[in-house]
């Protein structure tokens, strides 16, 4: 069994560590991985940890966040010949795991996409900045986390609309009170 301790610089093509606009390792920043590999019968079994720094935005108030990634990850990788035996021995319904399988090309394997699975899985779906962050008021987009005595006095559009509705059957009626009276009092006098 061999270890390896090795600092890797986060790739940005042909996909990045992470997802997309959300969260994830930035390009170029330090993935330090720490690697067990184990030689056995048909190949090599590589067992190890990268830590890094994922850089993204909460989804809930937009703040940028950083946070510290661990993802394990396990993979084994076959000899190429080891593929000729295993087809002899367990043929046809071998054929769709045969695409997962990964080869050691020359001594030598990929860890690549192992590593950027293992980072995307241990990335939270929806990144916050702190647990019970309360997102951004809905009226003004202020972050409520920051404020969180804030409030506006017409909380809510519908009861602003209702609360004009109401000014206007006032000012009606006292239209009608004001108008209707002298009115009827000048036609008797006519
Ligand atoms: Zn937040
Ligand atoms: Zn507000």
């Amino acid at each position: 069994m061999q270890r390896v301790t090795r600092t890797i610089d986060a790739p940005g093509s042909p996909a990045p560590f992470g997802v997309e606009g959300v969260i994830g390792v930035p390009d170029g920043a330090p993935v330090e991985l720490e690697i067990r590999l184990e030689s056995v019968m048909e190949g090599v079994l590589v067992t190890g940890t990268a830590r890094a720094s994922a850089k993204g935005e909460c989804v809930r108030c937009l703040e940028p966040l950083e946070l510290a990634l661990e993802a394990d990850f396990q993979e084994m990788f076959s000899y190429p010949d080891a593929d000729d035996r295993g087809r002899i021995a367990e043929p046809a319904d071998d054929a769709e795991d045969d695409e997962d399988r990964l080869f050691l090309e020359d001594g030598l394997f990929d860890l690549e996409p192992v590593l950027r699975d293992a980072v995307v899985l241990a990335l939270p779906m929806q990144p916050v900045c702190q647990e019970d962050c309360q997102g951004l008021c809905s009226e003004c987009g202020v972050r409520l986390t920051d404020d969180p005595d804030h409030h506006h006095d017409a909380v809510d559009i519908r009861w602003a609309a209702l609360q004009g509705l109401a000014d206007s059957i006032q000012d009606g009626e006292k239209d009608e009170m004001s108008g209707a009276e002298p009115s009827v009092d000048e036609k008797q006098e006519k």
